[in-house]
């Protein structure tokens, strides 16, 4: 996958500040890696980007990501969110967010004569690829996720053989050991991208076992965002009763993330700003960790920071892990239209 390095975060490791703990009241532990992914990041910068370049309404199929601040920040800007295609004026300029969509919603964007660009996750696409090949094999397809989530909608819709073994969602195990195909030989899996790691082996090893000749993707479908993220969690965890995940309620990975802080036997709240944070949370505790999920941005945090600093003036606020250093390339056509602007700024010419 084409990468650059980004500047990481200043990391302390946890020897280097003992010496400040016996003094602090609370320790605020800063996962990493944290918030945005580099499908996120990539889809908000191709609408940013746009919104910069054009002089008309950027219109926007479903959010770019599940969060109401980046979405919010966008509107303010001129982007234009829409849940179908039939709401965008005929010729006007398009974005697909990063969770992907149906074969059917560019053959609408065509048809509408829509300037498209596609934010779609490259790693998004990756299943949808795995989908068609499995729907050309004739396989029946077990697709992993969760029933009307808008990425799981988007990959359904590109099984596209009549003739084939079909597709359905399995949520989990107990739809695991119920569903059928017609030719149990010929039978495969694909997985959202951002379930919980642990319990997408556990519908795994159902299918498996019911299903031997069962094909799986050769890496697995659940991003090394994703992983990673609910992984940083897992190591909070290891010194944090309380862990609060910067989210939104209807964001999945969000949700997994504070899955897998209960898993663990940690407490955990799921915000979307500061606002949301209680004083009493922190009655009794020494250590709590803070992080992100892949669709919050930075500044959030930085909030969130700021108002538990106000609580507890004693606060000690250090970082934990390392940082990821993954950037996807912008679409072509994005990049090309942004080359042949005469006042886009140089800088921003180069990523
Ligand atoms: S969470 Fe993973 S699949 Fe989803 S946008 Fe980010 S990198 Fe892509």
């Amino acid at each position: 996958m084409p990468c650059r390095k980004v500047h990481p975060r200043p990391y302390l490791p946890p020897s280097s500040t003992e010496v400040f703990d016996r003094e602090a009241h609370l320790n605020l532990w800063l996962a990493n890696p944290r918030g945005f992914c580099a499908g996120v990041e990539r889809a908000v910068k191709v609408v940013d980007e746009l919104i910069s370049l054009v002089d008309e309404p950027v219109y926007v199929r479903h959010e770019i990501v599940h969060n109401r601040a980046v979405v919010d920040a966008l509107k303010s800007r001129g982007a234009v969110f829409v849940e179908e295609i039939a709401e965008i004026p005929q010729g006007a300029l398009a974005v697909v967010s990063a969770h992907g969509a149906p074969p059917e919603v560019y053959r609408d964007a065509r048809a509408a004569g829509l300037r498209l660009f596609d934010a779609t996750c490259p790693l998004v696409s990756k299943v949808h690829l795995e989908v068609i090949a499995h729907a050309q094999a004739g396989r029946t397809v077990f697709l992993i996720g969760h029933r009307g989530h808008v990425e799981v909608l988007g990959t359904l819709g590109h099984y596209d053989n009549p003739a084939g073994g079909g597709i359905q969602v399995v949520e989990n195990e107990q739809e695991a050991r119920e569903v059928q195909a017609r030719d149990p030989q010929s039978v495969a899996y694909v997985t959202q991208t951002t379930l919980e790691v642990n319990s997408a082996n556990r519908i795994v090893a159902v299918l498996r076992e019911r299903f031997p000749a069962l094909i799986g993707p050769h890496h697995d479908d659940i991003c090394y965002a994703t992983q990673n993220r609910q992984d940083a969690v897992r190591v909070l965890c290891e010194r944090c009763p309380l862990v609060i995940v910067i989210g939104a309620p209807h964001s999945s990975n969000s949700l997994r993330m504070v899955e897998v802080a209960r898993e663990v036997g940690s407490a955990a709240r799921l915000i979307e700003s500061e606002r949301d944070v209680e004083p009493e949370w922190f009655d009794e505790l020494a250590d709590v960790g803070l992080t992100s999920s892949a669709s919050a941005p930075e500044h959030l945090v930085s909030a969130v920071v700021r108002r538990i600093q106000a609580l507890s003036p004693g606060l000690v606020v250090r970082e934990l892990g390392a940082p990821e250093a993954l950037v996807f390339k912008l679409p072509s056509a994005l990049v090309d239209m942004r080359a042949r602007h005469p006042t886009f700024p140089l800088y921003a010419r180069r990523s």
